[in-house]
């Protein structure tokens, strides 16, 4: 009868929380009117519940490509409890156990890369990035070298220096005047082509940044900060011959290579991280989301010695110059204990390996569905990162309408499927729907994943 009791108070609990969400809590990315948000109370491998005790697979590992390991891991909630209970914070002008061991093991999964610089979100790990880059142009460069480049359709973070290194519009819209000094390049995405059909995509994408290399002024050019796969833009992977052409142009202008790993990073694409599939020397690499799959908040900029080099050696005064950043929260110390389990896990269960089978196997059955369905205009992405887009019409490309796309999603999530859906339609690709289920997912989680959708896209089609 006490397990009766619990039962009953905690669907109170939750059946009140539903009222108060609804009367108290601003939601992120919500219309609010007339817009009902789910509340969601518990959640095991693939599986969330909501406060009316809906059962759903969840397709988007947490809306936003976040719990790479899956729900209910008592491992990571364990370590976190034990490390709060021995040391909760100290600033990290200090080192800590969990922020010592957690750089030494990630460092080891990046060849080339030797330093771990903590903070909270994929946007601080940017903005740090950011901050270190107008450092040097300041140190080496007289200010010169200050600028940094963006990719059309990428997404890099909420901030306003995020946002202005951000090529959507949907999401720069109203939030303007932005920070200056960064500078957009084209996209690279082949189903949207700009030069029609040709063979050398990649290498003409990639020449784009050349071009505006040359219109800057390459004295005044001093990174490029690019997703490996763009993400929320439209689930992008660039083409064959486009990351060597960029790696080339950055040697060639001396302009330093940002890669923004917040989504592929830990091993969402089947390797630990997406530039690993493109044979990629970067200088900065940020990651958040998937590094404690969501159990604690932390994000990190991990760069190499040239830039920590950069950073720490003599300023002009006889004195040794420092990176001169701080982030109350960043890197303590429940964040790193919790990337540490999760990094464990991900080796002990072969979520890599099983990233690659899935992957290869919800690619294949997506392209069955393309088939099906001429509503289906691509299918993109890489491991357990896909995406296909909804078009009204296969030959003009043309996008369907948002309602199009809300309609395949919603009826999926009626169907107890959470897929992942862009949020406003102002240009173009904001139609892809994306699925990235944890690590973890198995061929039957991938079937039932599939199935909502074609049963789906079946009924939108008629
Ligand atoms: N970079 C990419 C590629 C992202 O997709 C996101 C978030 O979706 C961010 C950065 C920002 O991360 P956060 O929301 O943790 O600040």
């Amino acid at each position: 009868s006490s397990v009766i009791a619990a039962e009953i108070e905690s669907r109170e609990i939750a059946s009140k929380a539903v009222e108060q969400d609804a009367r108290h809590v601003w939601h992120h990315l919500t219309r609010h009117a007339g817009q009902e948000s789910m509340v969601v109370v518990k959640g095991e491998g693939m599986r969330v519940w909501d406060a009316q005790g809906n059962e759903y697979l969840d397709a988007v590992s947490g809306a936003v490509w976040t719990v790479n390991v899956g729900y209910g891991r008592t491992e990571i909630a364990d370590a976190v409890r034990d490390q709060l209970v021995t040391m909760n914070y100290f600033a990290q002008t200090a080192g800590n156990i969990p922020a010592a061991q957690f750089a030494e093991r990630l460092l080891e999964k990046m060849p080339g890369m030797s330093r771990v610089y903590y903070s909270n979100s994929g946007s601080e790990a940017n903005e740090k990035a950011f901050k270190m880059v107008r450092q040097i142009a300041a140190k080496k460069y007289g200010g010169k070298k200050h600028k940094i480049l963006y990719r059309e359709r990428d997404y890099h973070g909420t901030t306003i220096s995020c946002l202005s290194a951000t090529g959507q519009f949907e999401r720069k819209h109203q939030y303007g005047p932005f920070t200056p000094g960064f500078v957009e390049v084209p996209h690279c995405c082949e189903y949207r082509s700009q030069w029609g059909e040709v063979d050398d995509y990649g290498v003409r994408a990639a020449n784009e940044i050349e071009r505006i290399i040359l219109e800057e002024g390459p004295d005044t050019v001093g990174a490029i900060c690019l997703e490996p796969i763009t993400a929320g833009g439209g689930v992008i992977e660039p083409p064959e011959g486009y990351w060597p052409r960029v790696q080339e142009i950055c040697q060639q202008y001396n302009v330093l290579l940002h890669i923004d790993e917040v989504v592929c990073g830990l091993g969402r694409t089947g390797t630990w991280f997406g530039y690993q599939h493109y044979g990629i020397e970067p200088d900065f690499v940020t990651m958040a989301k998937g590094v404690a799959s969501g159990y604690a908040a932390i994000s990190c900029t991990v760069t190499n010695d040239k830039v920590f080099n950069l950073l720490h050696d003599d300023d002009g005064d006889g004195r040794m110059d420092y990176f001169r950043d701080i982030s109350t929260f960043g890197g303590c110390t429940a964040g790193p204990a919790a990337a540490l389990v999760n990094l464990e896990i991900i080796e002990r269960e072969n979520l890599l390996e099983n990233v690659q089978q899935q992957g290869e196997y919800l690619r294949q059955r997506l392209l069955a569905l393309k088939d099906k369905y001429p509503l289906i205009g691509d299918v993109r992405g890489k491991g357990l990162f896909m995406g296909f887009e909804l078009v009204k019409d296969r030959v003009s490309k043309e996008p369907v309408d948002e309602s199009v796309a809300m309609a395949v999603a919603g009826h999926c999530m009626q169907n107890g499927v959470i897929i992942g859906r862009t949020n406003r339609s102002f240009a173009d690709f904001n139609n892809t729907l994306c699925l990235s289920p944890a690590l973890i997912a198995t061929r039957a989680d991938i079937d039932a994943i599939v199935d909502a959708i074609d049963n789906a896209v079946c009924c939108v089609s008629q």
